[in-house]
């Protein structure tokens, strides 16, 4: 697939005020600092598409893109926010919660993971409530271009193989680097086929 068209459409901060119809929806989520605003700008060729972490409050939304007018692109507010106080991270992670448990337009999460770390206990959590829900997930490793490919392979290896000691089936995954563009038409290939599907 290319993208022809992405436009933002609307910010909220309830799950339930998400827009009407029945686009589906691909979501992407990780750490505060994780990637997720370069990753969104990379996948749809725009630079200021997806506001980076340093913009006051706009991560804290969930935010729709509609792209080639068919789907819609959901960037939700970044778990792990130790620094914000407690108050806040609770309103995160229950709109997070929200979104990811009733939002029937969710077709594919896209959790990502810096590349360059050993398996972090925040992530391996969040993925296993989402087995714990059947939520439909995909991984995306990112800033890969950071350090070498064969350190890459590596922690993608260990954090599979730390899944593996609680999964049957491993979920598909991505590495990406936002820097270079790499694996952004290996991850729209990919909605392109869950949307056949
Ligand atoms: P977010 O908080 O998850 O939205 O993270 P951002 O997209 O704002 O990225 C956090 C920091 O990591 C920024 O300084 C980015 O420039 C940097 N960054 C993000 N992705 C990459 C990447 O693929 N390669 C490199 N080298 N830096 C990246």
């Amino acid at each position: 697939m290319e993208i022809t068209s992405a436009q933002f459409v609307v910010s909220n901060s309830r799950a339930d005020m998400c827009p009407d119809g029945n686009l589906p929806e691909y979501a992407f989520i990780g750490r505060s600092n994780v990637g997720k605003s370069s990753l969104i700008n990379m996948l749809t060729n725009h630079s200021k598409l997806a506001m980076t972490s340093s913009t006051p409050g706009k991560t804290l939304l969930i935010n729709h893109f509609l792209i080639n007018n068919s789907w819609y692109l959901v960037d939700l507010p970044g778990y792990g926010y130790a620094q914000r106080g407690k108050k806040v991270m609770e309103n995160i992670k229950n709109l997070i919660q929200h979104y990811v448990l009733e939002r029937i337009q969710m077709t594919c999460l896209f959790v990502l993971v810096d590349s360059r770390l050993e398996p972090q206990k925040i992530d391996l959590q969040f993925i296993e409530w989402l087995g714990e829900n059947s939520v439909p997930f995909a991984l995306v490793f990112t800033k890969s271009d950071k350090q070498s490919a064969g350190k890459t392979k590596q922690n993608v290896e260990r954090f599979l193989d730390t899944l593996k000691e609680q999964w049957e089936e491993l979920p598909p995954y991505f590495i990406t680097s936002s820097e270079k563009k790499t694996g952004r038409q290996e991850l729209l290939d990919y909605i392109e086929s869950v949307n056949r599907t």
